[in-house]
């Protein structure tokens, strides 16, 4: 039987091997896809994190020298803030986030945390300190318990399982057929999309960064979904300081500050209701959207 079992047992041993060495390929080339861009310059210090305060000053930025995508953006998070940026599709607002993790670097200016400007540190020390929840979570085809854990790969499995419930996915996870165990992505079961940022949502608990960026998904989820998402939102940014990118108003309302953007420049400022009270390109795109609500509403509701 131990004949039988030492090579089962190495062979178990290196398939997790290479499926994990897959999954750190896959990331490596999700990393570099769009990391060719930036390096650490030689001896960089690492980051140091005092109350995670970000600042972009004087910012201005293109994806190729032809085309200008932001010009001259300035704006503070203080500590524990949360600042929301809105505006019309391709206004920018993504970019703001991108840059903020240092996907890129911009053309002029620049963007600081704790008054270190982020490409005088290491990429690794700065990353370490932000948690990220876009649009559309890419998952590794692996088991989903293995996606969870990608936020802190020596967290427990009491820690996930915990990280799992605050995401609101842990119930769901356990219908599943093998649970945990369960293979997503591509090649496994496919999540939805509030599914998926819900996993998302986990491995930034997990991770526990004191700077948070959320990328509202574009498409539409349901009402119900889109609700718990904001809750779920609310929950994590408390004391984190949250750059959030809103595809609708409603998940702004609370925000400490909301930028409106247009055309790669930042239009207005303020809270929801200094926007509303200045009557402009906010208060308009907030009285359209509730004419939108109202003809979605079920007549049986009014
Ligand atoms: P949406 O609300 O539709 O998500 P957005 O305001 O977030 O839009 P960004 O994603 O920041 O907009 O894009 C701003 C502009 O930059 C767009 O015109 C887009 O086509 C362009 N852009 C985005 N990513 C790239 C890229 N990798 N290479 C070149 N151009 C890009």
């Amino acid at each position: 039987m131990l004949q039988l079992y030492i090579p089962l047992h190495f062979l178990g041993f290196i398939y997790r091997e290479i499926r994990h060495s897959l999954a750190d390929m896959e990331k490596m080339f999700t990393l570099l896809e769009v990391n060719t861009e930036v390096s650490d310059k030689p001896n960089a210090p690492e980051l140091v994190v005092k109350n995670s305060a970000v600042r972009f000053d004087h910012v201005s930025f293109g994806y190729d020298a032809n085309r200008q995508i932001l010009f001259d953006v300035s704006f503070d998070i203080p500590p524990g803030h949360t600042v929301a940026v809105v505006g019309s599709s391709g206004a920018g607002k993504s970019t703001l986030s991108r840059l903020l993790f240092r996907f890129y670097d911009v053309n002029q200016g620049k963007v600081m945390i704790d008054g270190q400007d982020i490409r005088d540190v290491t990429q690794k020390s700065m990353r370490a300190s932000i948690g990220i929840v876009p649009q559309d979570t890419v998952l590794f085809n692996d088991s989903i318990y293995y996606n969870i854990a990608y936020g802190r790969p020596d967290a427990t499995e009491e820690e996930i399982y915990q990280a799992a419930k605050y995401a609101h996915i842990h119930g769901f996870i356990e219908t599943l057929p093998d649970k945990y165990e369960t293979i997503v992505g591509e090649r496994g079961l496919k999540l939805s999309g509030g599914e998926k940022q819900r996993v998302a949502i986990a491995r930034t608990i997990l991770k526990n960064p004191p700077i948070l960026i959320f990328d509202e998904a574009t498409s539409a989820l349901d009402s119900k979904s889109e609700k718990a998402i904001q809750a779920e939102l609310k929950l994590i940014a408390q004391n984190r300081t949250t750059l959030v990118i809103a595809h609708r108003l409603s998940t702004v309302v609370d925000a400490n500050q909301i930028l409106v953007m247009d055309h790669g420049r930042i239009i207005e400022r303020g809270t929801h209701r200094e926007l509303l009270d200045k009557g402009e390109t906010y208060a308009q795109m907030w009285a359209l959207q509730q004419q939108e609500e109202e003809i979605k509403k079920p007549l049986y509701a009014s």
